[in-house]
């Protein structure tokens, strides 16, 4: 099985996530006590957050190649940038490896596209709403994006970084939730990318009018995937 290499701690909340799907799926796929191979570089998230506020890209890029080479020396066989937000340094981290970094965003297309959807809501952190490197990653694959209004990106960011990276999940906040969903579909969304990976500790599917694609979910399937390609086409 080939060795998975995980950026994260972006927030650690969503990581946990991350390590449980991609077991998830091995164990699913080779039953038993097969596990995933794994390598974990847990950043301070805090320190992620100041370079974000700072809007210094440059530095927050140098900090997860780093990482990325960190994961190399440790034997990974891929890197994985665990936050959609964090793939704006992903051309950084890609220099800085020699191995293939999976993009979250070609992740998320993945599932749209054979989903049939070609249009779907953001929901995610400011920049990621508003700024074209996550939208045009998804137009590479033929998927549309909408974004939330102005006040509603304020209020999906605020949540994001005022509650979720920090484990709090709140009714009030899933019900604001629903309600831009419901804009971004009367826009024309046929489904939602949950474009942060918290998002979907606070919003199930059950809780949308329309489908909801997981990015946290799509990208730990992913990995799972490269992890297994050999394996089970052996
Ligand atoms: N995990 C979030 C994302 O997927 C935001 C945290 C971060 O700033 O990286 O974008």
């Amino acid at each position: 099985m080939r060795k998975v290499g995980l950026i994260g701690g972006m927030s650690w909340h969503s990581t946990v996530e991350y390590y449980r799907l991609i077991n998830d799926v091995v164990s699913t796929e080779l039953g038993g006590h097969h596990s995933a191979r794994l390598v974990l570089e847990s950043l301070d998230f805090d320190q992620v957050r100041a370079l974000q506020l700072a809007e210094d890209w440059d530095g927050a890029g140098r900090l997860l190649a780093d990482a990325g080479r960190r994961l190399c020396a440790a034997g990974a066989d891929t890197v994985l940038i665990c936050t959609n937000l964090m793939h704006k340094v992903a051309p950084a981290v890609e220099d800085a490896i020699d191995v293939p970094l999976l993009h979250i965003g070609d992740a998320v297309a993945a599932q749209a596209r054979d989903q049939g959807i070609d249009t779907v809501g953001l929901l995610g952190t400011a920049w990621v709403m508003r700024e074209a490197f996550y939208a045009d990653r998804l137009a590479r694959h033929g998927v549309r994006t909408v974004s939330p209004d102005e006040a509603d990106r304020g209020l999906v960011d605020r949540v994001v970084f005022d509650e979720l990276t920090q484990g709090v999940v709140c009714d009030a906040s899933r019900a604001e939730y629903v309600r831009v969903i419901e804009s971004l579909a009367a826009a024309g969304a046929q489904a939602v990318v949950l474009a942060c990976t918290e998002i979907g500790l606070l919003v199930r599917p059950e809780d949308s009018p329309i489908p909801l694609i997981d990015s946290a979910h799509a990208h730990a399937e992913a990995a799972a995937r490269f992890a297994l390609d050999r394996v089970l086409t052996a």
